[in-house]
Protein backbone atom coordinates (compact mmCIF):
# COMPACT_ATOMS: atom_id res chain seq x y z
CA UNK A 1 0.00 0.00 0.00
CA UNK A 2 1.26 3.38 -0.92
CA UNK A 3 0.37 6.82 0.31
CA UNK A 4 1.40 10.36 -0.40
CA UNK A 5 1.80 12.88 1.60
CA UNK A 6 -1.79 14.39 0.45
CA UNK A 7 -2.71 12.19 2.85
CA UNK A 8 -3.18 13.87 6.18
CA UNK A 9 -1.25 12.36 9.04
CA UNK A 10 -4.10 11.31 10.92
CA UNK A 11 -5.42 9.14 7.92
CA UNK A 12 -2.62 7.46 7.15
CA UNK A 13 -2.44 6.31 10.40
CA UNK A 14 -6.05 5.06 10.60
CA UNK A 15 -5.86 3.48 6.83
CA UNK A 16 -3.00 1.54 8.38
CA UNK A 17 -5.13 0.42 11.60
CA UNK A 18 -7.78 -0.15 9.78
CA UNK A 19 -6.12 -2.53 7.50
CA UNK A 20 -3.41 -3.69 9.58
CA UNK A 21 -0.96 -3.72 6.66
CA UNK A 22 2.25 -1.83 7.17
CA UNK A 23 1.97 0.96 5.04
CA UNK A 24 5.13 1.98 2.65
CA UNK A 25 5.66 5.71 3.29
CA UNK A 26 6.00 7.72 0.55
CA UNK A 27 6.27 10.85 2.72
CA UNK A 28 7.97 14.31 1.04
CA UNK A 29 9.32 17.06 2.44
CA UNK A 30 10.03 17.23 6.14
CA UNK A 31 12.23 14.03 7.19
CA UNK A 32 11.92 14.64 10.98
CA UNK A 33 7.77 14.24 10.20
CA UNK A 34 8.59 11.08 7.79
CA UNK A 35 10.92 9.96 11.00
CA UNK A 36 7.69 10.38 13.39
CA UNK A 37 5.74 8.77 11.32
CA UNK A 38 7.68 5.78 11.19
CA UNK A 39 7.90 5.45 14.81
CA UNK A 40 4.51 6.26 15.54
CA UNK A 41 3.30 3.37 13.16
CA UNK A 42 5.67 0.95 14.37
CA UNK A 43 4.78 1.78 17.73
CA UNK A 44 1.38 0.98 17.20
CA UNK A 45 1.34 -1.92 14.52
CA UNK A 46 3.91 -3.44 17.56
CA UNK A 47 1.16 -3.34 19.69
CA UNK A 48 -1.46 -5.75 17.93
CA UNK A 49 -1.82 -8.44 16.29
CA UNK A 50 -4.27 -9.93 13.14
CA UNK A 51 -6.18 -13.24 14.18
CA UNK A 52 -7.26 -16.01 12.70
CA UNK A 53 -10.81 -17.33 14.25
CA UNK A 54 -9.44 -18.96 17.80
CA UNK A 55 -12.38 -21.23 17.45
CA UNK A 56 -12.25 -23.27 14.15
CA UNK A 57 -8.74 -21.35 12.80
CA UNK A 58 -11.64 -19.73 10.02
CA UNK A 59 -9.53 -16.24 8.65
CA UNK A 60 -12.83 -15.06 7.12
CA UNK A 61 -14.83 -12.88 9.34
CA UNK A 62 -17.71 -10.11 8.95
CA UNK A 63 -17.42 -6.53 10.97
CA UNK A 64 -19.75 -6.34 13.50
CA UNK A 65 -18.42 -2.65 15.11
CA UNK A 66 -15.83 -0.12 13.80
CA UNK A 67 -14.80 2.71 16.17
CA UNK A 68 -12.77 5.09 14.38
CA UNK A 69 -9.32 6.61 15.91
CA UNK A 70 -11.08 9.30 18.27
CA UNK A 71 -14.24 7.54 18.75
CA UNK A 72 -14.23 9.35 22.04
CA UNK A 73 -12.25 12.74 21.97
CA UNK A 74 -9.16 12.35 23.94
CA UNK A 75 -9.25 16.03 25.24
CA UNK A 76 -12.30 15.35 27.21
CA UNK A 77 -12.36 11.85 27.85
CA UNK A 78 -10.18 9.14 29.76
CA UNK A 79 -10.12 5.89 27.90
CA UNK A 80 -7.38 3.89 28.61
CA UNK A 81 -9.66 0.63 28.57
CA UNK A 82 -10.86 1.32 25.40
CA UNK A 83 -7.82 1.88 24.12
CA UNK A 84 -4.81 2.69 25.74
CA UNK A 85 -5.55 6.29 25.71
CA UNK A 86 -3.20 6.06 22.51
CA UNK A 87 -6.13 7.38 19.82
CA UNK A 88 -6.80 3.81 17.96
CA UNK A 89 -9.39 2.33 16.32
CA UNK A 90 -10.85 -0.92 17.77
CA UNK A 91 -12.82 -3.29 15.26
CA UNK A 92 -15.24 -6.43 16.86
CA UNK A 93 -15.46 -9.42 13.93
CA UNK A 94 -17.31 -12.26 13.49
CA UNK A 95 -15.88 -15.43 11.99
CA UNK A 96 -18.12 -15.92 9.46
CA UNK A 97 -17.94 -19.75 9.33
CA UNK A 98 -18.49 -20.44 13.74
CA UNK A 99 -19.76 -16.88 14.38
CA UNK A 100 -16.96 -16.42 17.43
CA UNK A 101 -17.06 -12.89 17.62
CA UNK A 102 -13.12 -11.31 18.28
CA UNK A 103 -11.70 -8.24 18.19
CA UNK A 104 -9.24 -8.35 15.50
CA UNK A 105 -6.64 -6.80 14.92
CA UNK A 106 -6.63 -7.88 18.70
CA UNK A 107 -3.92 -6.27 21.52
CA UNK A 108 -1.16 -8.40 21.72
CA UNK A 109 0.98 -8.69 25.07
CA UNK A 110 2.79 -5.65 24.06
CA UNK A 111 -0.38 -3.60 23.85
CA UNK A 112 -2.12 -5.14 27.21
CA UNK A 113 -0.22 -3.09 29.63
CA UNK A 114 -1.13 0.47 27.77
CA UNK A 115 -5.14 -0.86 28.67
CA UNK A 116 -3.90 -1.74 32.22
CA UNK A 117 -2.31 0.94 33.85
CA UNK A 118 -1.11 0.52 37.43
CA UNK A 119 -4.13 1.12 39.81
CA UNK A 120 -3.69 2.06 43.51
CA UNK A 121 -3.84 -1.36 45.74
CA UNK A 122 -3.95 -0.29 48.92
CA UNK A 123 -0.62 -1.82 51.19
CA UNK A 124 -3.41 -3.77 53.55
CA UNK A 125 -6.90 -5.10 53.36
CA UNK A 126 -9.65 -5.29 55.41
CA UNK A 127 -10.00 -9.28 56.08
CA UNK A 128 -13.14 -9.26 57.70
CA UNK A 129 -15.11 -7.31 55.22
CA UNK A 130 -13.53 -8.38 52.25
CA UNK A 131 -15.03 -11.86 53.19
CA UNK A 132 -18.30 -10.84 54.11
CA UNK A 133 -19.43 -8.12 51.46
CA UNK A 134 -18.23 -9.98 48.74
CA UNK A 135 -19.88 -10.89 44.95
CA UNK A 136 -19.89 -14.81 44.95
CA UNK A 137 -23.27 -15.84 46.60
CA UNK A 138 -24.68 -16.64 43.78
CA UNK A 139 -21.45 -18.42 42.20
CA UNK A 140 -21.32 -20.21 45.91
CA UNK A 141 -24.65 -21.50 45.13
CA UNK A 142 -23.66 -23.13 41.92
CA UNK A 143 -20.90 -24.66 43.14
CA UNK A 144 -22.27 -26.07 46.57
CA UNK A 145 -25.20 -27.79 43.76
CA UNK A 146 -22.32 -29.95 42.35
CA UNK A 147 -20.02 -30.53 45.43
CA UNK A 148 -22.73 -30.45 48.55
CA UNK A 149 -20.87 -29.77 51.62
CA UNK A 150 -19.49 -31.86 53.59
CA UNK A 151 -18.01 -33.79 50.83
CA UNK A 152 -15.92 -31.23 49.53
CA UNK A 153 -12.12 -32.54 51.47
CA UNK A 154 -11.03 -34.57 48.35
CA UNK A 155 -11.46 -31.53 45.86
CA UNK A 156 -8.55 -29.43 44.80
CA UNK A 157 -9.92 -25.66 43.08
CA UNK A 158 -8.06 -23.35 41.20
CA UNK A 159 -9.53 -20.03 41.01
CA UNK A 160 -8.15 -18.04 37.94
CA UNK A 161 -7.65 -14.22 38.53
CA UNK A 162 -8.43 -14.48 41.96
CA UNK A 163 -7.62 -10.42 42.39
CA UNK A 164 -7.28 -11.05 46.87
CA UNK A 165 -8.51 -14.68 47.15
CA UNK A 166 -11.63 -14.05 48.22
CA UNK A 167 -13.71 -17.03 46.68
CA UNK A 168 -10.55 -19.54 47.68
CA UNK A 169 -10.75 -18.26 50.77
CA UNK A 170 -14.48 -18.53 51.08
CA UNK A 171 -14.15 -22.31 49.39
CA UNK A 172 -11.17 -23.26 51.62
CA UNK A 173 -13.80 -22.56 54.95
CA UNK A 174 -15.94 -24.79 53.40
CA UNK A 175 -13.36 -27.42 53.14
CA UNK A 176 -12.05 -27.61 49.65
CA UNK A 177 -8.11 -27.42 48.53
CA UNK A 178 -8.90 -24.09 47.22
CA UNK A 179 -5.69 -22.04 45.50
CA UNK A 180 -6.19 -18.53 43.89
CA UNK A 181 -3.77 -17.34 41.18
CA UNK A 182 -3.48 -13.33 40.40
CA UNK A 183 -1.21 -11.97 38.03
CA UNK A 184 -0.82 -8.68 40.13
CA UNK A 185 1.99 -9.07 42.67
CA UNK A 186 0.64 -5.81 44.86
CA UNK A 187 -2.77 -7.60 44.87
CA UNK A 188 -1.03 -11.08 46.10
CA UNK A 189 1.48 -9.22 48.70
CA UNK A 190 -1.34 -6.78 49.83
CA UNK A 191 -3.77 -10.03 50.73
CA UNK A 192 -1.01 -12.03 51.84
CA UNK A 193 0.01 -9.26 54.52
CA UNK A 194 -4.16 -9.24 55.17
CA UNK A 195 -4.75 -12.69 56.42
CA UNK A 196 -5.62 -14.26 52.88
CA UNK A 197 -3.79 -17.74 52.93
CA UNK A 198 -4.50 -19.25 49.75
CA UNK A 199 -3.28 -16.92 47.22
CA UNK A 200 -0.14 -16.91 44.63
CA UNK A 201 1.16 -15.23 42.13
CA UNK A 202 0.52 -16.60 38.28
CA UNK A 203 -1.58 -17.19 35.58
CA UNK A 204 -1.98 -19.70 33.24
CA UNK A 205 0.74 -19.86 31.50
CA UNK A 206 2.83 -20.81 34.28
CA UNK A 207 0.58 -23.11 35.52
CA UNK A 208 3.01 -26.01 35.15
CA UNK A 209 5.70 -24.41 37.51
CA UNK A 210 3.41 -23.04 40.15
CA UNK A 211 1.38 -26.97 40.17
CA UNK A 212 4.78 -28.33 41.14
CA UNK A 213 5.15 -24.96 43.81
CA UNK A 214 1.85 -26.44 45.37
CA UNK A 215 2.10 -30.17 44.98
CA UNK A 216 -1.25 -30.05 42.37
CA UNK A 217 -1.38 -32.73 39.70
CA UNK A 218 -5.00 -32.55 39.33
CA UNK A 219 -7.76 -29.64 39.56
CA UNK A 220 -11.16 -30.72 40.13
CA UNK A 221 -12.20 -27.51 39.95
CA UNK A 222 -11.06 -24.79 37.74
CA UNK A 223 -12.60 -21.51 38.16
CA UNK A 224 -12.54 -18.46 35.90
CA UNK A 225 -14.86 -15.32 36.18
CA UNK A 226 -14.20 -12.84 34.46
CA UNK A 227 -11.30 -13.98 32.48
CA UNK A 228 -11.60 -15.36 29.67
CA UNK A 229 -13.52 -12.57 27.31
CA UNK A 230 -9.96 -11.10 28.43
CA UNK A 231 -7.45 -13.86 26.76
CA UNK A 232 -5.31 -13.91 24.04
CA UNK A 233 -5.23 -17.55 23.02
CA UNK A 234 -8.53 -18.61 24.73
CA UNK A 235 -8.47 -22.21 23.39
CA UNK A 236 -4.67 -22.93 24.00
CA UNK A 237 -4.78 -21.47 27.67
CA UNK A 238 -7.86 -23.29 28.34
CA UNK A 239 -5.90 -26.42 26.81
CA UNK A 240 -3.27 -25.79 29.97
CA UNK A 241 -5.93 -26.07 32.40
CA UNK A 242 -7.43 -28.97 30.56
CA UNK A 243 -4.07 -31.23 31.08
CA UNK A 244 -4.71 -30.83 34.72
CA UNK A 245 -8.08 -32.57 34.88
CA UNK A 246 -9.99 -35.78 34.71
CA UNK A 247 -13.10 -37.20 33.54
CA UNK A 248 -15.72 -35.88 35.82
CA UNK A 249 -13.64 -32.94 36.67
CA UNK A 250 -15.29 -29.51 36.00
CA UNK A 251 -14.69 -25.85 35.00
CA UNK A 252 -17.08 -23.15 35.98
CA UNK A 253 -16.70 -19.85 34.07
CA UNK A 254 -18.33 -16.92 33.86
CA UNK A 255 -18.23 -14.29 30.96
CA UNK A 256 -20.48 -11.27 29.12
CA UNK A 257 -23.33 -12.60 26.58
CA UNK A 258 -22.85 -11.29 23.35
CA UNK A 259 -25.90 -13.11 22.21
CA UNK A 260 -27.87 -11.42 25.49
CA UNK A 261 -30.65 -8.73 25.03
CA UNK A 262 -28.25 -6.04 26.22
CA UNK A 263 -26.52 -6.44 23.03
CA UNK A 264 -29.40 -6.66 21.04
CA UNK A 265 -30.66 -3.57 21.87
CA UNK A 266 -27.60 -1.39 22.43
CA UNK A 267 -25.36 -3.04 20.02
CA UNK A 268 -21.93 -0.98 19.36
CA UNK A 269 -22.87 1.30 22.72
CA UNK A 270 -23.09 -2.13 24.49
CA UNK A 271 -21.01 -1.70 27.98
CA UNK A 272 -18.58 -4.71 27.19
CA UNK A 273 -16.97 -3.74 24.10
CA UNK A 274 -13.95 -1.77 24.63
CA UNK A 275 -10.51 -2.81 23.87
CA UNK A 276 -9.88 -5.17 27.21
CA UNK A 277 -11.97 -7.21 26.34
CA UNK A 278 -10.60 -9.58 23.40
CA UNK A 279 -13.31 -12.02 22.55
CA UNK A 280 -17.11 -11.99 23.27
CA UNK A 281 -18.72 -15.46 23.61
CA UNK A 282 -22.46 -16.44 23.31
CA UNK A 283 -23.57 -20.25 25.18
CA UNK A 284 -23.18 -21.84 21.65
CA UNK A 285 -19.48 -20.24 20.87
CA UNK A 286 -18.11 -21.38 24.53
CA UNK A 287 -20.18 -24.89 24.36
CA UNK A 288 -18.34 -25.53 21.07
CA UNK A 289 -15.21 -24.41 22.15
CA UNK A 290 -15.08 -26.62 25.34
CA UNK A 291 -16.69 -29.42 22.97
CA UNK A 292 -13.57 -29.44 21.20
CA UNK A 293 -11.41 -29.55 24.39
CA UNK A 294 -13.04 -32.82 25.24
CA UNK A 295 -16.12 -31.33 27.57
CA UNK A 296 -19.47 -31.09 27.59
CA UNK A 297 -21.66 -28.71 28.99
CA UNK A 298 -23.72 -29.23 32.49
CA UNK A 299 -25.54 -26.19 33.16
CA UNK A 300 -25.45 -22.85 31.63
CA UNK A 301 -27.13 -20.16 34.67
CA UNK A 302 -28.55 -16.93 33.84
CA UNK A 303 -30.37 -14.01 34.97
CA UNK A 304 -34.31 -13.94 35.01
CA UNK A 305 -34.78 -12.01 31.84
CA UNK A 306 -37.87 -10.68 33.80
CA UNK A 307 -35.30 -8.91 35.78
CA UNK A 308 -34.02 -6.88 32.96
CA UNK A 309 -37.28 -5.25 33.45
CA UNK A 310 -35.97 -3.51 37.09
CA UNK A 311 -32.64 -1.97 35.53
CA UNK A 312 -34.36 -1.50 31.38
CA UNK A 313 -35.43 2.42 32.01
CA UNK A 314 -31.84 3.57 33.82
CA UNK A 315 -30.01 2.00 31.11
CA UNK A 316 -31.80 3.26 28.15
CA UNK A 317 -31.38 6.70 29.69
CA UNK A 318 -27.80 5.96 30.00
CA UNK A 319 -27.49 5.49 26.59
CA UNK A 320 -29.30 8.60 25.65
CA UNK A 321 -27.09 10.19 27.70
CA UNK A 322 -24.19 8.70 26.06
CA UNK A 323 -24.96 9.24 22.50
CA UNK A 324 -25.51 13.11 23.38
CA UNK A 325 -22.35 13.37 25.31
CA UNK A 326 -20.04 11.91 23.07
CA UNK A 327 -21.30 13.93 20.24
CA UNK A 328 -21.59 17.33 22.33
CA UNK A 329 -18.05 16.48 23.76
CA UNK A 330 -16.10 16.10 20.83
CA UNK A 331 -14.99 19.44 19.74
CA UNK A 332 -15.75 21.35 23.67
CA UNK A 333 -12.36 22.90 25.01
CA UNK A 334 -14.23 23.65 28.14
CA UNK A 335 -14.04 20.91 30.00
CA UNK A 336 -12.19 20.91 33.30
CA UNK A 337 -11.85 17.50 34.34
CA UNK A 338 -11.88 14.08 31.58
CA UNK A 339 -14.74 12.26 31.80
CA UNK A 340 -14.71 8.27 31.63
CA UNK A 341 -15.56 6.83 28.66
CA UNK A 342 -18.17 4.38 29.84
CA UNK A 343 -20.10 6.45 32.39
CA UNK A 344 -23.47 5.98 30.29
CA UNK A 345 -22.68 3.03 28.42
CA UNK A 346 -25.86 0.59 28.99
CA UNK A 347 -26.33 -2.90 29.44
CA UNK A 348 -28.52 -5.34 31.13
CA UNK A 349 -28.11 -8.35 33.02
CA UNK A 350 -25.86 -10.06 30.20
CA UNK A 351 -23.64 -12.21 32.16
CA UNK A 352 -23.55 -16.18 32.11
CA UNK A 353 -22.61 -18.87 34.17
CA UNK A 354 -21.50 -22.30 32.35
CA UNK A 355 -20.36 -25.14 34.00
CA UNK A 356 -18.47 -27.81 32.20
CA UNK A 357 -17.57 -31.52 32.41
CA UNK A 358 -14.51 -33.51 31.40
CA UNK A 359 -15.46 -36.46 29.47
CA UNK A 360 -12.60 -38.21 28.57
ZN1 LIG B 1 -14.53 -19.53 13.57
Amino acid sequence: MIFALTIPEDEIIRQSQHSNNTPILLILGNPYAQIRFVKELNHMNNLRDTKVCNLCGSHKYKELHYYPPNYYNHTNFETYSWDGNMDMDLKIVKCSNCKLVYQNPCFNSNGLKFLYPTEIIPDILDYENLLHNHKFHYLLGIIDKFYPHPNTNNYTMLDFGTRYGVLPELLFNKGFKAFGLELNKKCVSAALKSGFKNIHQGTIDNLGEISNELKINRINLAVLVDVIEHLLNPMEELKKIAKFQDTGDRMIITTMNINSLGYKLFKSYWYYIHAQHTYYFSEKTLARLFNKLGYEVECVFQVDKIKNLTIFHKELVKWLKHKIERIKYRNDKNLKKKLWFATNRPSLFDIFTIVVRKKH
